[in-house]
């Protein structure tokens, strides 16, 4: 019975409201009871998932979602209400729209404001627009910056998803650590100067003031559609893998979980390929919310790629370097074996063409119930402090793999990667004792990367 008057409340919303009809229907929570059937049944819907219990699911669901379920003959509670509390106390509710959350505006400022106010260590460059035109900006931190060095390039990505807003605070805050402390933090400038950091703090800006100002939930970008649906998940484009089944991500153009047309149909995407193809970057983060987990490929199946155990123990070295700083632990794993399945993501693209460690940082809180989407203000800096070590951890690996990659004598023949996956574990050091490495001599001869051949 709950379920029809919901259907029957969302079509009276939708046909009072034509912003409604534009969301896609995705306007409501649900919780389904799990079972095995029901968890079959479910796989093939592509349902935005937002978390799961030991016995229930949630789900945000638009009214076609709701249709399915009811076709299906699932049963399901309407939730919203729930969480209408949390919501209230969200940083809407305090200084400002958004409150120390940046909107796209502020951002362009203070990313401009960081070049100016150190213009030898950073410059913006504007890498592509957005469907809606706005720019995509990419901020470079070294020393002698406006010159292209041959150093370690590692690149941090955030928002991707519309209603992630912390996932630009961190990157940008990374940012602004690395060059307020160039001065005076010898370690940092040490890793300033022997590499080059790109960060690209907002992916998908037209989603995320679609988030701001429109519906807090918003997931995707915001593509016309053609057809009365608005949007597609840039984290569902990238062109490796891509569209490889309708488990990882979706064909329909409602769903949030919707690839596309083709592998990298939207400009957003475009930009971040054309960006990171044209560089040799030895790492990548791409930050998400929420779930409080690092992920690394392969996304799109349950299977290891080559180097499953050399990014499982980079993973745990970032959690363990994490949980230091406010004792927060981050679960850390396989994508495609610990949580769901993706297609066409970022870290997959990223691995699967290029072979560098690349990995998913869902930020906190760690479920739904703990604030979801909804960090509060005063969560900012503690999740930026906490997530500083794991940066700079890889930096440091950047720095350490780039001086391995330094031309080999002709003669030497590098050893095909299967050959090394038996050879563990691989174990890194801290970020303090770097300067010596476990590795032995064939396996750092291994793990130069240029000579990776993606799996197809
Ligand atoms: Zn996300």
């Amino acid at each position: 019975m709950i379920k029809r008057i919901v259907i029957v409340w969302l079509v009276i919303l939708m046909a009072a409201s034509p912003l409604l009809a534009q969301y896609s229907g995705e306007n409501d929570i649900i919780s389904i009871q799990k079972t095995p059937d029901v968890i079959k049944a479910l796989r093939g819907m592509n349902l935005d998932i937002l978390f799961e219990k030991k016995d229930e699911i949630y789900i945000v669901a638009g009214i076609r979602d709701l249709i399915k379920l009811e076709k299906a003959g699932i049963a399901y509670s309407l939730e919203t209400y729930r969480f209408a509390a949390q919501a209230a106390q969200s940083p809407a509710a305090q200084g400002g729209i958004n409150g120390d959350y940046h909107s796209y505006l502020e951002l362009e400022q203070d990313l401009f404001l960081l070049e100016s106010s150190f213009p030898e260590l950073a410059k913006v460059e504007t890498i592509g627009t957005s469907h809606e035109q706005r720019r995509l900006y990419a901020l470079k931190i070294s020393d002698h910056v406006h010159q292209e060095e041959n150093e370690a390039k590692v690149i941090l990505l955030g928002c991707h998803h519309a209603r992630e807003w912390i996932s630009v605070e961190v990157p940008y805050l990374v940012g602004k650590h690395l060059l307020e402390n160039y001065a005076s933090d010898s370690e940092i400038r040490s890793l300033v100067n022997q590499s080059e950091v790109w960060i690209i703090p907002l992916v998908n800006p037209d989603g995320l003031v679609y988030s701001i100002y429109y519906y807090r939930y918003w997931r995707k970008n915001r593509r016309n559609n053609g057809d009365g649906t608005y949007g597609v998940d840039p984290n569902r484009n990238y062109g490796y893998k891509w569209g490889c089944d309708d488990i990882g991500s979706s064909p329909d153009s409602y769903s949030s979980v919707y690839r596309g047309p083709a592998p990298f149909s939207e400009p957003e995407t475009q930009a971040v390929r054309d960006f990171i193809s044209g560089k040799n970057f030895q790492a990548l983060i791409t930050y998400h919310n929420y779930s409080q987990v690092i992920l690394y490929p392969w996304g799109y199946t349950e299977d290891p790629s080559p180097l499953d155990e050399l990014m499982h123990d980079m993973a745990e070295h970032m959690a363990a370097k994490m949980e230091e700083v406010n004792g927060t632990a981050y679960e850390f794993g396989r994508a495609g074996d610990s949580f769901y399945l993706t297609n066409g993501d970022t870290t997959d693209w990223m691995f699967g063409v290029f072979g560098v460690p690349s990995f998913t940082i869902e930020l906190p809180p760690v479920d739904i119930f703990t604030g979801g989407f909804y960090n509060s203000e005063e969560d900012i800096m503690p999740i930026f402090q906490e997530n500083l070590p794991a940066v700079l951890y890889l930096i440091d690996w950047a720095i350490e793999q780039h001086s391995l990659t330094a031309p080999s004598p002709p003669h030497v023949k590098p050893e095909p990667l299967r050959n090394i996956i038996r050879g563990r574990p691989i174990r890194y050091h801290p970020i303090e004792s770097c300067l010596c490495t476990r590795l032995t001599a064939r396996i750092r001869s291994s793990l130069v990367l240029p000579h990776w051949n993606p799996l197809i």
